[in-house]
């Protein structure tokens, strides 16, 4: 491929652009992992990731992608044959489901046509016909990455709750942790999956598994085969005392960008991201496109999902812009596949970039001949340039 000068704009919902400070945190010496100072710098960062997922219980990591930890989750808390409740409400959701089948699960399905999240009413009911409570886990996406969905949690606690239902309670925040609010100890979340490359601006490769005392109580029961993905070596480990070899640099990275967190503060990245996430609905609005999340109030907060028109193609279009504007956007996944095209508005953004994708869109739609009306952009650059929060951090 020839070269494509100027920095790419990478507006796919994750991996996410890393910052620069964080490249430079993982480019360190590799070090003896089991030796002191790696044993000090996991002690920090394993306390202080607990405040991104607002829990005061044990973090594991694992060197793995996200998908790592959904097995974790399952073959811990789960025994062969136990039912749980999963979605067909996203790619994302759907593959968990038939992850749980392959380890031997019975899965019990709610559907959605895709472009809501689950209605919590519909989870209540699900339980409250469990009479004989065979389902021992509800699997949550919080934010589909496919479509742009984010399931209410809290509510949905309070559906098992008023049913009374024990079962637990796990939840990916794969592309929601770290950009969109997420209380996993005030929700009562038994399982929290998390992994680095989204909201937490690094490289794949730390996959993550916020553990309640519930569901470590349950993993002293649960019978599905397990041996790399095993809890208990781990949930005694508070410092580097890993039962393999941990990605060291990438620990290096977190840590790193824990500091950015922390010195942006949590709930300013968290209304980044929401005001971001509007910006871009009001440029596809502005375009003439529809939002494949029908609900707003399923909204997320880090990627937006946009139908082409009938009888364009979103991959023919992404293609183009990728070739033209050297800017990689998300592509339908499964019933979506070539139907939408996905803006990630997560991590390591800001308002001059979102505006450099979102400048990239409406110029890839004239480029495409792609039916719509100019002046997307024009309604992000009113809202953004409305709303005082970017203006109040000046000050
Ligand atoms: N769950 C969600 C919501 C995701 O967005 C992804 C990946 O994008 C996954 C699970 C799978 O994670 P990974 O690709 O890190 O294995």
């Amino acid at each position: 491929m020839s070269y494509q000068p100027g920095r790419q704009f990478l507006n796919i919902p994750g991996p996410t652009n890393i910052p620069e400070r964080v490249l430079r945190a993982i480019a360190a010496p590799v070090l003896d992992h089991r030796g002191p100072e790696f044993a000090q710098l996991a002690t920090e960062v394993l306390a202080r990731i607990k405040p991104i997922f607002k829990t005061t219980q044990p973090v594991l990591i694992f060197p793995a992608s996200g998908t790592g930890a959904w097995e974790s989750a399952l073959v811990n808390t789960l025994s062969p044959g136990d039912t749980v409740l999963g979605f067909d409400s996203g790619q994302f959701a759907l593959l968990w489901t038939q992850m749980a089948k392959k380890l031997g699960l019975q899965v019990q399905t709610i559907a959605t046509d895709w472009r809501r999240a689950p209605d919590p009413v519909a989870i209540e009911a699900a339980l409250a016909e469990d009479r004989e409570k065979k389902i021992k886990a509800v699997l949550l996406v919080h934010n589909e990455t496919a479509n742009g969905c984010m399931m209410r949690v809290a509510e949905i606690r309070q559906a098992i709750d008023r049913v009374g239902h024990p079962a637990l309670l796990l939840v990916d925040t794969i592309s929601s942790l770290g950009s969109a609010d997420f209380r996993m100890d005030e929700w009562g979340v038994d399982v929290s999956i998390g992994g680095s490359q989204k909201g937490l601006m690094l490289p794949a490769g730390l996959a993550f598994c916020a553990v309640s005392p519930k569901a470590v109580a349950a993993s002293k029961h649960a019978k599905l085969p397990r041996a790399f993905w095993d809890w208990e070596p781990l949930v005694a480990n508070t410092g580097g005392n890993f039962p393999y070899t941990p990605a060291c640099n990438l620990f290096f990275g977190l840590r790193e960008a824990l500091n950015l967190i922390d010195a942006e503060g949590l709930e300013n990245v968290f209304a980044r991201h929401a005001r971001h996430a509007e910006a871009t609905r009001r440029a596809i609005r502005g375009w003439g496109l529809e939002i494949v999340c029908a609900e707003p109030k399923d909204y997320s907060r880090s990627i937006t999902a946009a139908f082409m028109p009938e009888g364009y193609s979103a991959d023919g279009f992404r293609k183009l812009v990728l070739e033209r504007f050297n800017m990689p956007l998300g592509g339908g996944l499964g019933r979506l596949s070539d139907k939408a095209f996905r803006i990630g508005h997560l991590g390591d953004t800001n308002d001059l970039m979102l505006g450099g994708a979102l400048f990239g869109v409406e110029m890839g739609l004239g480029a495409a001949k792609i039916p719509h009306k100019a002046g997307g952009v024009q309604e992000a650059l009113n809202y953004l340039a409305d709303q005082s929060g970017g203006a109040a951090r000046l000050a």
